[in-house]
């Protein structure tokens, strides 16, 4: 057992109980999300320092200018990608920390992933590692593109806003697949996209926060 993963994670059980009694309270009620969400410490994907605030409602930073998602937005954009069922292969844009992804990788017979920055891939991979999580396939890559290799896709994700939905991304859908990812730029919105047998359903959900979709890598 490596330092993360030790001592705090000793009283965590009960914390996280709390964090899925809050998402409940939100209207989350997908079982097998609110499950995953019980089991998987959140608290080792954040820095130590951080770590005890790891199930509060909080984007904490993960370095490198950006955030972890909060536990309700991992757990309704989760719920949205499984509307019709689990996702087989999921394609997820913008790893960060890797726990949105963790979630992915007990729902999903496979995720992919990719992630601009590379410490913060490698640091996610780490974790994951460590976790024993055997079915993430980890790219270094500007995700405007997706990952066209591994798709298609039952399952699309993307943790950072668009100023567009890319057309890559709505191509690596399997029919009967979905896309949920936050569009917009000082405003911005959940945006979910479902392809159908004849073309695409596009439907605009609730006001988000998420830091920026960025060109290129680094
Ligand atoms: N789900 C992650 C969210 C991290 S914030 C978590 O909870 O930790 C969004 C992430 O998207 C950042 O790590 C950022 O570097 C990444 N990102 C931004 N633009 C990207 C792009 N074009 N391609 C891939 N990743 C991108």
């Amino acid at each position: 057992m490596n330092v993360r993963s030790s001592g705090i994670g000793m009283t965590s059980e009960r914390t996280r109980a709390r964090m899925v009694e809050r998402l409940r309270a939100a209207g989350i009620r997908n079982e097998r999300v609110l499950a995953v969400m019980q089991e998987i410490p959140r608290h080792v994907f954040i820095e130590e320092a951080l770590a005890s605030r790891a199930y509060e409602e909080n984007a904490l930073p993960i370095g490198l200018g950006q955030t972890i998602s909060t536990p309700h937005i991992v757990a309704l954009m989760t719920e949205l990608l499984c509307e019709n069922g689990p996702p087989a292969r999921v394609l997820e844009i913008g790893t960060g920390c890797g726990y949105q992804t963790a979630v992915l990788g007990r729902i999903a017979k496979e995720v992919y992933t990719v992630e601009r920055i590379q410490p913060l891939m490698d640091r996610a991979r780490r974790t994951l590692r460590d976790l024993r999580f055997f079915n993430i396939i980890f790219k270094h890559a500007d995700g405007h593109f997706g990952y066209p290799e591994g798709g298609p896709y039952q399952g699309i994700i993307a943790t950072a806003a668009s100023t567009h939905i890319p057309e890559e991304l709505k191509q690596q859908l399997a029919p009967g697949g979905r896309l949920v990812l936050p569009v917009g730029t000082a405003e911005q919105y959940l945006h979910v996209v479902d392809r159908t047998e004849s073309g695409f359903q596009e439907t605009r959900r609730e006001a988000v926060r998420f830091v920026p979709l960025l060109p290129g890598v680094a």
